[in-house]
């Protein structure tokens, strides 16, 4: 199957495709210093995006109630809880400690774990992601996920197919495009076996 983003130039860099923009890109750099107190407004805003695929609500709002998460849905297709690292003063700059994943049929609690194959493979992507760049925006962590509204419709723009050769599983992955067409996103999807 071809979604509408192959077939595609993919830009590889030494190491193979990014899955994520340079470290000196823009998107990688927080614009402001997203803080506890700025988050309602920073979600209200980014909720009224149109288009916006993606609806994201805070969980947890008072320090007191835990370290903060948000959860973030695409209708139809998944939940995903992103938990933030303990906050101690409000104007500390928040951190992505994980993103776990689950259907949107799915009525599990923020630390409890999908019993879908495609939805593990998500949270693991993701952690190796946060594990690798500890200081990814929240914003562009919020724009990768909304890109997974097409999670069960468009192929891998590596392979073309939507199912993966052996694990038969939709593109979890996401390659970095930094020169999209006008009016695409610069996410491309793609199987995490095919990044490999
Ligand atoms: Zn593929």
């Amino acid at each position: 199957m071809r979604g509408r983003d192959s077939p595609l130039r993919v830009r590889k860099s030494l190491n193979g495709p990014l899955v994520l923009p340079p470290r000196d890109h823009p998107s990688s750099q927080s614009s402001e210093r997203l803080t506890l107190g700025l988050l309602p407004a920073f979600l209200r805003d980014y909720n009224r995006q149109p288009e916006q695929k993606a609806s994201v609500r805070l969980l947890r709002e008072s320090r007191a109630a835990g370290p903060p998460v948000l959860r973030v849905a695409i209708p139809g297709i998944l939940v995903a809880y992103m938990k933030l690292a303990p906050v101690h003063v409000d104007n500390a700059a928040l951190r992505v400690m994980s993103i776990t994943f689950m259907g949107s049929s799915e009525s599990r609690p923020p630390n409890g774990s999908s019993e879908y194959a495609v939805f593990q493979q998500a949270t693991q992507h993701f952690a190796r992601l946060l594990a690798d760049r500890d200081d990814l925006p929240i914003g562009l962590l919020l724009d990768l996920l909304s890109t997974y509204d097409v999670l069960f419709s468009h192929g891998c723009v590596l392979c073309g197919t939507l199912l993966s050769r052996t694990r038969r599983l939709p593109p979890v992955g996401r390659l970095w495009n930094e020169d999209p067409e006008e009016g695409e996103v610069p996410w491309q999807p793609c199987h995490i076996e095919c990044i490999r």
